[in-house]
């Protein structure tokens, strides 16, 4: 088999590890599991033994060339969400300690990341997207990238938190969120959406869950709707809309004055149109959210040693399953598609 070798993370061992590699044109059936040679640790780096990453949007994007970013290098080895174990002592770290990579490059230099805002960097970008990510065995990341998790979380839930509990915690951090809102989620039982209807109701909101999924309700909802179902007369302090346009008309329809919507996502279309007197005259506010910053991450890890976050598994597959991982994507599934760096 051929061993390729990554740029991102230069190699010169010759024990070899398994990726998942994209070749060009970019799409599933270019997706090969492959022996590549293990990352060289630059200088600064901290070596990871990779256990699970999630399968997100994000993910699936990059595999078919959907994003409106490049992806680099060429052939690529995506995943965005990772967790796994510390491979060796280095970098701070200790071999052993259980890790998650917080999922963006960027300079530390620019505008942005001098105002905490890394995960705006311009000239930075989603790890996994401009730079090969973590559907491998193993992965060498900047220390700044690598935070400790607390022993309570689960290895499913570390494989949950670099993307989906992360979006969600700033999307609301973002949105105000505070004690005795109301909140409505939509696509409540997605990877994003569990997370927010979660925290929201730990944080003390009254949450209301848009989905088809009645199990959204043990995870905090007061009521679940589908999505047509929306008492008329009901009023919203936040809305968290990570679904786009299918969904954008209904999202302003219910929004209180003052009231905020956030977006994080275009799951179905990125068009949305909007009555601009509706929005002024009730001092409402339309916003966006992406991923999050180091310091939501070391927030939201700290939130997880106080409050047990959950996360509904639909199927967890083997890294050299990940065809029928990225195939059940696009069947309807409870809860989210884990890849395992196992191998069968
Ligand atoms: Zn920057």
């Amino acid at each position: 088999m051929t061993k390729r070798l990554f740029t991102i993370s230069a190699c010169n061992k010759r024990s070899d590890m398994k990726a998942a590699v994209v070749y060009e044109p970019l799409g599933n059936e270019n997706l090969k599991i492959e022996d590549v040679e293990d990352p060289k640790i630059a200088d600064g780096q901290v070596l990871i033994e990779v256990k699970k990453a999630g399968l997100n949007p994000v993910d699936y994007n990059t595999i078919n060339g959907r994003l409106v970013y490049k992806l680099s290098p060429l052939p690529h080895i995506p995943g965005t969400e990772v967790y796994g174990v510390v491979a060796q002592d280095g970098g701070g770290f200790k071999k052993g300690e259980r890790v998650v990579v917080y999922n963006r490059v960027f300079d530390g230099t620019c505008d942005q990341c001098i105002s905490g805002n890394e995960h705006l960097c311009t000239s930075g970008g989603i790890w996994g997207v401009v730079s090969n990510g973590g559907y491998a065995q193993k992965v060498a990341v900047p220390q700044k990238n690598v935070f400790r998790l607390p022993n309570s979380v689960s290895d499913e839930l570390a494989a949950s938190i670099g993307v989906a509990a992360l979006t969600s915690f700033r999307a609301l951090r973002v949105a105000g969120c505070a004690p005795g809102k109301s909140v409505l989620v939509f696509g409540a039982s997605g990877n994003t959406g569990m997370f927010a209807v979660q925290m929201a109701s730990m944080i003390g909101c009254d949450v209301y869950a848009v989905s088809r999924k009645d199990w959204v309700e043990e995870f905090g909802a007061t009521e679940v709707f589908e999505a047509d179902k929306i008492p008329e007369s009901m009023r919203f302090d936040i809305i968290v809309n990570p679904l786009g346009t299918m969904f954008w008309k209904e999202s302003l329809k219910h929004l209180s004055i003052r009231g905020s919507l956030v977006t994080f996502g275009v799951f179905t279309g990125r068009e949305g149109s909007l009555d601009i007197a509706e929005l002024y005259t009730g001092e409402r506010r339309i916003l966006g959210s992406t991923g999050g910053t180091r310091s939501d991450l070391r927030d939201l890890l700290e939130f997880m040693k106080t409050h047990d976050l959950r996360v509904k598994i639909s199927r967890e597959f083997k890294l050299n399953e990940i065809h029928e991982a990225l195939k059940f994507y696009n069947e309807d599934h409870e809860g989210r598609i884990l890849i395992s760096m196992r191998v069968s």
